[in-house]
């Protein structure tokens, strides 16, 4: 038989449909996915929905949405088949029963009796005595005849691997090298349920066989029972295949990833406002490293050079503050301006208010995408940094907003600096300039005359014309809002600014 290392690369996300995908989970799915590009094998999706009882409906939509987003496609899969196909497990129990058949056959297996209750008590009795936890009951000794007779009768039952008793069993796994273990420590797994359904220690072996995967790569937590699996994959006289254990990730306070500190389901960052590039890249280099420095990775560089080999098997940290910090740095650097504008825009849609016509102007999207995207590090930020421009007009911020520092006390002043601002700026359409380096002049030379900071003038303008504190820049932000509407709203601050003072004088 061939070395498992001689196939062709074939590896797989076989997840379990118990909810969405959070994100240590579909990193697997990323470094399988990379692998398989970067060898020129294949990458197959397999949904393992043995345990009805854990089966959420929805899943294997949700779970494929979460792969599509980020970039992953599938050469076969539950939803676009495949040679090797059906890819749902619930739908391939013969197969699963022919093995166990196989392995009963060749008295590698056993029917056990044992109920719920004789269990616990197993159970009971080991924590008592401090001994070994597992099954270590009777059903492996059982008569030949009485189990005959016993199965004939419809007595439940499930079917249990006899592991060996004695020796050792050594397999490999690609990151960690060989790993041996007493064969006294292996307890009897069951391998088919009362149900008739596999569990995972069955099911997996018969379809990494059948769909010729090469690399079984998958969570680190089945690393515990990958001896007792490789005993299975041998009876069932299946060439191993290359096991790669993927390492968990930790939260920042040392303790397994979870929804505890912060971490999401893929489809929620989404929404969240991450770029789909931004997270694969941040789920890729979580354990794993090309060198010392890299952190920024196009799809097609980690196509390049992406390696099994080179993933770290002391778990890493998941670091939200770094994942935001690389958002921003997809978001200003590795995001083509059309398609960052295509982002905006499907974010606006969605999120401006309804009396703002639908579909939302593009081309006004288009004029201030670059303007902003040095200040945008999620998505979710982008609709109230730049509503006012979609709105005909703009409800000035109340006038405490406006009266501080320079203006503290001081509404005539500030109504009267932003009368002149509208004037000189009304001026200035009328010569045809209308452009952010004018519109800057005109002010500076505006607060210089009225010997004012032009900051003090410029937060003012800013308050008006916008009716926020943070903004995109100020004379880009008028030059595309227009000399019309931009007057406008400096003129009605300025008597929302008067109205406040004479009512608080009254
Ligand atoms: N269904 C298993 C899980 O979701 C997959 C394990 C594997 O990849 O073999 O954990």
């Amino acid at each position: 038989m061939p070395e498992a290392t001689e196939r062709p690369v074939r590896v797989r996300y076989a997840p379990s449909p118990t909810g969405d995908p959070h994100v240590g989970n579909i990193r697997q799915a990323i470094w399988s996915w990379l692998y398989a590009r970067h060898t020129g094998g294949q990458f197959y999706v397999r949904l393992e929905d043995t345990d009805q009882s854990r089966s959420v409906p929805g899943s294997l939509e949700r779970i494929l949405e979460s792969l599509r987003w980020l970039g992953i496609d599938w050469d076969e899969g539950p939803d676009i088949g495949g040679p090797y196909g059906p890819y749902t497990q619930s739908e391939r129990l013969p197969l699963y029963r022919e093995a166990a058949d196989r392995l009963l056959a060749g008295d590698y297996a056993y029917r056990c009796f044992c109920t719920t209750e004789e269990l616990a008590a197993m159970r009971e009795r080991q924590k008592a005595e401090g001994t070994l936890p597992g099954y270590w009951g009777v059903c492996r000794d059982l008569d030949a005849g009485v189990v005959a007779e016993r199965a004939q009768r419809g007595d439940p039952h499930v079917v249990r691997f006899k592991m060996p008793r004695e020796g050792t069993t050594t397999f490999n796994d690609l990151l960690r090298g060989d790993i041996t273990v007493e064969n006294r420590t292996l307890d009897d797994m069951v391998i088919l349920k009362s149900d008739q359904f596999p569990t995972y220690a069955l099911a997996h072996p018969v379809d990494d066989h059948a769909m010729q995967t090469s690399h079984v790569t998958r969570g680190e937590e089945w690393l515990p029972s990958a001896p007792r699996h490789v005993r299975i994959w041998d009876a069932l006289g299946y060439p191993r295949p290359t096991f790669v254990h993927m390492p968990v990730i930790l939260g920042a306070d040392g303790g397994k990833l979870s929804k505890r500190h912060g971490a999401k389901f893929v489809l929620e960052y989404a929404e969240e406002g991450y770029l789909p590039d931004a997270l694969f890249n941040f789920l890729t280099i979580l354990g794993w490293a090309l060198d010392d420095h890299t952190e920024i990775f196009s799809h097609e560089r980690l196509i390049e050079v992406f390696e099994l080999n080179d993933i770290s098997v002391n778990p890493a940290t998941f670091d939200q503050q770094k994942l935001e910090w690389m958002n921003g740095v997809y978001v200003r650097e590795h995001t083509p301006e059309d398609e960052l504008a295509e982002m905006f825009a499907r974010r606006l849609e969605r999120e401006l208010p309804p009396d703002v016509p639908r579909p939302i102007d593009r081309s006004l999207v288009e004029e201030f995408a670059p303007l902003i995207r040095e200040r945008v590090r999620l998505l979710s930020e982008v609709t109230d940094l730049v509503d006012f421009f979609f709105q005909p007009e703009v409800t000035p911020p109340p006038a405490e907003i406006f009266l501080q520092k320079r203006w503290k006390d001081d509404a005539e002043g500030a109504a009267s600096a932003l009368d002149e601002a509208a004037k000189a700026l009304d001026r200035l359409d009328d010569t045809g300039e209308w452009a952010h380096e004018a519109i800057e002049a005109v002010l500076r030379d505006l607060a210089d005359r009225l010997e004012l900071k032009p900051g003090d003038l410029f937060t003012l303008c800013r308050l008006a014309v916008t009716g926020k504190r943070i903004t995109p820049p100020l004379f880009e932000t008028m030059d595309i809002v227009g000399v019309g509407p931009t007057v406008e709203r400096l003129r009605n601050a300025a008597s929302m600014l008067r109205e406040t003072a004479s009512a608080g004088a009254r």
